[in-house]
């Protein structure tokens, strides 16, 4: 059940902000893992709740049933499609079937024909008399097409439909999408917030604190890494590892996940080399930092071998190559 106290305490405190606020879209932004989607349900479920309160929706009313089931005929929620699978929203009928029958894969961005759909969800009357909502997640998987299609029904709204954009990249919008809404930054939760909150969600105590650096501070990443299958103690032994270029301790790693750990190991030995603390390891699980040219062309090389992580032409050699160019760079 999606009751609004279900909501992480820093979550909670922005919705209630936002919503003695008017405005019929709202852009929601920041980078990845601060609860964007999370905040973004509460703001829709909160206006179509039959008895909402300060706190939000009411978590009991047949709205917020309808949304909790996800069945709410007044809500439309955009994603691309492999989003909707991961957070269990039904598919439209065609879609479904034609995944099923593996006529295409789900897809990666917002399709077209979902912001058709949307669209025309817009100019109906409300269901069940509260107006209606759009929630669009994550807003910059949508392109060009799609977010024209969107904007004329953002620059001229039927009356009662409203918007939330949630998006972890608002730079990659469309500047006129993001004129048309008011926009909120998301609010970095505090680590005496967040480390309760991941102990609730099942991560152990003495995890928590090694996934939260590992994340840089955003809570729901730090819970995909805990349901990523990698132990979370390897992190703290990662930088040394990589110092004698072990290989073990990250052959189960994607290329995507090694890449971002060794950005990270990099950034870090980069802050304490000109005397700053470090962000997402613990200081003492770090080496002495090489000499900072160095860690610069090696921070370039990893940003260049990004692109391929997608899809490596070997994933096991792209493994052992970046563990190679790490021991290189910290020795
Ligand atoms: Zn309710």
């Amino acid at each position: 059940m999606a009751a609004m106290s279900a909501l992480a305490p820093w979550i909670a405190e922005q919705s209630r902000q936002l919503l003695v606020q008017r405005g019929h879209a709202w852009l929601l932004q920041g980078p990845s893992g601060l609860g964007q989607y999370s905040l973004g349900l509460g703001l829709v479920q909160a206006w179509l709740c039959e008895q909402p309160t300060e706190q939000g929706a009411c978590g009991s009313c047949p709205s917020c049933h309808a949304i909790a089931v996800r069945t709410h005929a007044d809500l439309c929620v955009l994603m691309p499609e492999t989003v909707m699978l991961a957070l269990g929203w039904p598919l439209d009928e065609k879609s479904q079937s034609d995944i099923d029958e593996k006529k295409r894969k789900p897809s990666k961005e917002i399709r077209i024909e979902a912001m058709r759909d949307a669209i025309e969800f817009a100019q109906r009357t409300s269901a069940r008399g509260r107006g209606k909502a759009v929630l669009v997640y994550p807003a910059e998987r949508m392109n060009h097409v799609t977010a024209n299609a969107l904007l004329k029904t953002l620059e001229e709204p039927p009356g009662d439909v409203r918007f939330v954009l949630a998006s972890e990249a608002a730079h990659q919008l469309l500047p006129t999408i993001r004129s048309r809404c008011l926009a909120h930054g998301m609010v970095w939760p505090q680590e005496a917030q967040a480390l309760p909150w991941l102990q609730q969600q099942g991560v152990a105590p003495a995890d928590a604190r090694t996934l939260l650096r590992a994340a840089g501070g955003r809570p729901e990443d730090a819970l995909a890494f805990a349901g990523s299958g990698r132990d979370p103690q390897r992190w703290r032994s990662l930088p040394r590892a990589m110092q004698r270029g072990e290989l073990t301790l990250v052959a189960d790693w994607s290329p995507a996940q090694l890449i971002d750990a060794l950005h990270k190991l990099c950034h870090d030995l980069l802050a304490l080399g000109v005397g700053a603390a470090p962000r997402y390891f613990e200081a003492e699980d770090l080496p002495s930092p090489p000499p900072v040219p160095m860690l610069s062309r090696w921070q370039r090389e990893l940003g260049q071998e990004s692109r391929g992580a997608e899809h490596p032409f070997n994933t096991g050699l792209m493994i052992e190559a970046l563990v190679s160019r790490a021991q290189t760079a910290l020795n």
